[in-house]
């Protein structure tokens, strides 16, 4: 099973600490009429929110968005125990993945180490280990 924390890519995003650096993509409404949330997610997503910084966990942006905008409703987590499952760690990586590359592709965006992260899933291949909770 892939680990998101492990990925550089979710590494990146968690070197901001606002996310008015980041260009982050609006919540997607799902055909259930959940907004996706991606494991491993931080900053809040909601356009204007004032919160800019990002929370400590993906369970405490859940509450902010439970607190702050109950009237967007989230994706769960999947039912196996609170783990995602193997297609959602894909989603985060993919997801942070795109941010990444989107990042280096945006004029006036900068950061330390612009290296394209390749697109295969080779070193997803490469990443085991034991499965891990939800947000951790
Ligand atoms: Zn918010």
């Amino acid at each position: 099973m892939p680990r998101v924390a492990d990925h550089m890519a979710w590494k990146w995003y968690t070197s901001f600490k606002s996310k008015e650096d980041l260009n982050l993509p609006a919540l997607t409404l799902e055909p259930d009429g959940l907004y996706r949330i991606h494991c491993n997610e931080l900053f809040c997503r909601v356009p204007n929110c004032p919160k800019i910084t990002p929370s400590d966990t993906l369970n405490n942006l859940r509450k902010h968005y439970a607190h702050r905008h109950p009237e967007i409703k989230l994706t769960g987590n999947s039912k196996r125990g609170g783990r995602p499952t193997l297609a959602e760690e894909h989603a985060a990586i993919d997801f942070h993945k795109a941010l990444y590359n989107d990042h280096f592709a945006t004029p006036g965006m900068t950061a330390a180490v612009p290296i394209k992260i390749e697109d295969s899933d080779s070193d997803l291949d490469t990443i085991k280990g034991e499965d891990i909770p939800w947000d951790s």
